[in-house]
């Protein structure tokens, strides 16, 4: 069996180191003469809306993914319309504009912050009259880690300006949200095979930096069973709802004990990286085999796992790999500030009494290595 994947990344490389133990051969298109995947599968080096490129990716194997959701439109549809392409292409089409993603989350009876379309400066004025500040002002499309967005704490007109200018002035449509005091940011990680079998990983917490995510903590802890069920309630049926098969991350704010929405990724995500040694089965492989017809594998995490994004600079491997349980995982990306270069895992196992302990220790050799400046 052979697996096409559209981007040639980390989260690319590291699917397709899961699905070479299943035998299962990967090919790649990325633009980039050094995309991190080139070391684990074959690459043809093509701009994503390449239609001849795409082709002959789709000839040479049984199905395909991606591993980004800012897919072309265009580029969907040729590959979707010369091989299987999963997760379907109506998953990309409801992630890649935060107005539809809110209003089909919305629809499907799951919370989210409340939210306004603003495609207009006199909009922007009417939006924030109704939602009142502290609001965020987003692009709705092509935005990630923070990018394209800008809070408004106050709700005069040169606030709205500044807010208006920083996001594109109106040359771009834009959502309005109300900005949430939420406690903490919880992901909720779900695979769903083609038969509609669901499987969820624990929920996790994620300490985000300026947007990006810094360190994820697996299991989160003090979660009610009725917090856990609302979180896996919500994925179930965004998934259901898509025909959704692979593995999916919804991003959630836990605002006293209620899950409100804020994103969601069609795809392998950041805050799954744990599962790698964390859980029985990895979300890359659980996605391989969903979107390769293989029965899923089981989802429960091992012990408590804690993940360090290594961003801009990485330590020295010989300093983190003397944390006992520490896994490294570098990318072979060169550095530059912000940066995803790789992640590190610690795993506590029965009988651990240091977890905690160990969790700092890398901390602090993760934070002295990176001196983020703001983005
Ligand atoms: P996003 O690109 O939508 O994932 O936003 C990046 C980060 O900004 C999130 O992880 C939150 O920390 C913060 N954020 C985004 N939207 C909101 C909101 N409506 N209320 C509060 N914080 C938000």
């Amino acid at each position: 069996m052979k697996l096409g994947i559209l981007g040639g990344g980390q989260l690319a490389r590291m699917l397709a180191m899961a699905a070479h133990p299943l035998g299962i051969e990967t090919v790649f298109v990325d633009p980039s003469p050094h995309a991190p995947a080139r070391a684990v599968g074959a690459a043809l080096t093509a701009a994503y809306d390449d239609r001849a490129a795409l082709l002959a990716m789709a000839e040479r194997v049984d199905v395909a993914t991606y591993e980004f959701e800012n897919v072309p439109d265009a580029a969907a549809r040729a590959l979707a319309g010369a091989v299987l392409l999963l997760p379907p292409p109506e998953a990309l089409r409801v992630s890649q504009d935060r107005l539809v993603e809110k209003e089909a989350l919305a629809s499907l009876g799951v919370p989210t912050p409340p939210f306004r379309a603003v495609d207009d400066r006199a909009a922007l004025r009417a939006a924030v009259d109704t939602l009142g500040v502290p609001c965020v002002l987003k692009t709705r499309r092509f935005g990630y880690d923070g990018k394209g967005q800008s809070v408004l704490r106050a709700g005069d007109d040169a606030a709205l300006d500044r807010a208006w200018a920083l996001v594109g002035a109106g040359r771009v449509p834009c959502i309005l949200e109300r900005f949430v005091p939420f406690e903490r940011e919880l992901s909720q990680l779900v695979v769903r095979d083609a038969a509609g079998d669901v499987r969820f990983y624990p929920l996790v917490q994620s300490f985000h930096d300026r947007g990006i995510l810094r360190e994820t903590l697996a299991p989160a802890s003090d979660v009610s069973p009725a917090l856990a069920a609302h979180a896996r309630d919500h994925a179930a049926r965004l998934a259901s709802h898509l025909g959704y098969v692979g593995t999916l991350a919804l991003e959630l704010f836990d605002v006293g004990g209620t899950l409100l929405a804020n994103e969601f990724a069609p795809r392998v995500h950041n805050s799954g990286h744990w599962t790698i040694e964390g859980a029985e089965t990895s979300q890359f492989e659980n996605h391989v085999r969903a979107v390769c017809g293989l029965p899923l594998g089981a989802t429960g995490a091992l012990g408590r796992a804690v993940s360090f994004n290594l961003l801009g600079d990485v330590p020295p491997s010989a300093a983190l790999l003397a944390v006992p349980g520490a896994h490294l995982h570098l990318y072979g990306k060169s550095p530059a500030p912000w940066r995803k270069l790789g992640h590190l895992t610690l795993v506590e196992r029965a009988g651990d009494t240091d977890f905690d302990a160990r969790r700092a220790a890398l901390r602090a050799l993760v934070d002295a290595a990176s001196d983020l400046p703001d983005p």
